[in-house]
């Protein structure tokens, strides 16, 4: 028995018991008949629990709703705690037997439905629980929250189409802002046409998110990916460009992709130029790998390596100074030779151990972007990391 549920267990207990005495006095002044099982029955309750028995425990407190209906909520909040230790079964019992009572009153009923529509979201009857949140949007009590539910359930479900339609309700409903959420749906119903090859599709849902939300930088990454996929260089040039003017800490993110089109083309030196840009503009340790790539494709390690000093300097990073090792190991012989393998050694494990992605919202860290973290279920909140591990 965990201390939280017997606090909670006897507060109410106080409660009526100061009940109980009141009523009492009543009884007794007056003559007639008493309610006194009720306090008998909530102790003989309280015993159950107080006794690992919480099996006979609700059955004395469901019992007890059929003699008084002001007891509800103590129901509603003994059926939470059950919720809330794992005990969905409990809950499910507790909160379906409030519903079916006639007396309770609209609102009673609203939160025992929300609270009924939460368990079974809990022990995973999805389709139940969704019934149930739908039957509450109708309702004018707690609207809000079985929207919020519901785009639980959807996003659960993954389907995209009706989280994106319980989206403008909330935002209709409460005013928050649900456009980078919708556009992030968005991009799930491209990415599920894109896997099944129909292009078309993909593309004219993607213009759909920038619809929502025009910064949304996984709908231009993605119809750069279609594009490059099917071998449209220029067009996939174009949506990964957009991308640093959408969001700069993203503009890594594209370099790779962007190399392989301007390479498919032949046009390295607006590839070069583009990088230059980039550097200039705001930085980034993948637009500098990229540019001494094509240094050393021109110009050899050498110039290669003179490059990534010249941009070190201002902005150290580990990546950087891995590929600058990198360069210098060739044409080193001897012991020279040896020590910078050492340090090769040293930086490449440490480019390895470091995550490249950090969710703003949780602090998850990762090699893998998610736009949706994966521990705190937040979208848009997963980052390329900076500094001097990082970009
Ligand atoms: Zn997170």
């Amino acid at each position: 028995m965990s201390f939280e549920l017997l606090l909670a267990l006897l507060l109410p207990v106080a409660a009526i018991s100061g009940w109980w005495v009141a009523k009492r006095n009543t009884v007794q002044s007056t003559g007639g008949g008493g309610r006194s099982e009720l306090s008998a029955e909530y102790f003989t309750g309280l015993n159950y629990l107080l006794n690992e028995q919480p099996d006979k425990a609700v059955d004395v407190f469901v019992k007890m709703l059929e003699v008084d209906s002001e007891t509800v909520e103590t129901h509603l909040a003994l059926g939470n705690l059950f919720r809330r230790r794992g005990e969905g079964d409990r809950a499910i019992r507790i909160h379906q037997n409030l519903i079916a009572r006639p007396t309770l009153t609209k609102e009673q009923r609203a939160q025992a439905l929300l609270e009924l529509g939460k368990d079974y979201m809990r022990a995973g009857f999805l389709d139940r629980a969704e019934n149930l949140f739908l039957e509450l949007v109708d309702d004018r009590f707690h609207r809000a929250s079985a929207l919020d539910h519901l785009s639980d359930i959807y996003q659960q479900e993954k389907d995209w189409e009706k989280a994106i339609l319980t989206a403008r309700k909330i935002e209709a409903e409460t005013g928050k802002r649900m456009s980078a959420l919708s556009a992030q749906f968005c991009c799930e119903l491209a990415d599920i046409a894109a896997s099944r090859g129909e292009k078309k599709l993909a593309l004219k849902t993607l213009k759909r998110a920038l619809g929502y939300d025009k910064n949304c930088v996984r709908a231009n990454i993605l119809a750069g990916q279609i594009e490059k996929d099917s071998g449209n260089y220029k067009a996939a040039i174009r949506a990964y460009k957009q991308v640093e003017h959408q969001d700069p800490t993203f503009a890594s993110e594209v370099i790779e992709p962007l190399f392989a089109c301007h390479q498919a083309l032949g046009m390295m030196d607006e590839m070069e130029n583009y990088l230059r840009h980039v550097l200039s503009h705001l930085g980034g340790t993948s637009a500098l790998l990229a540019l001494a790539q094509i240094v050393c494709m021109q110009r050899g390690e050498y110039a290669a390596a003179q490059t990534i000093i010249q941009y070190l300097k201002n902005k150290p990073s580990v990546k950087g100074l891995d590929r600058l090792i990198e360069y210098n190991l060739v044409g080193s012989e001897g012991s020279a030779r040896e020590n910078l393998q050492i340090l090769k050694d040293l930086t490449s494990k440490l480019v390895d151990r470091y995550p490249v992605y950090k969710c703003d919202t949780c602090g998850f860290t990762g090699k893998t972007l998610h736009w949706q973290c994966p521990t705190c279920r937040t979208w848009n909140s997963t980052k390329p990391i900076q500094g001097i591990e990082g970009e």
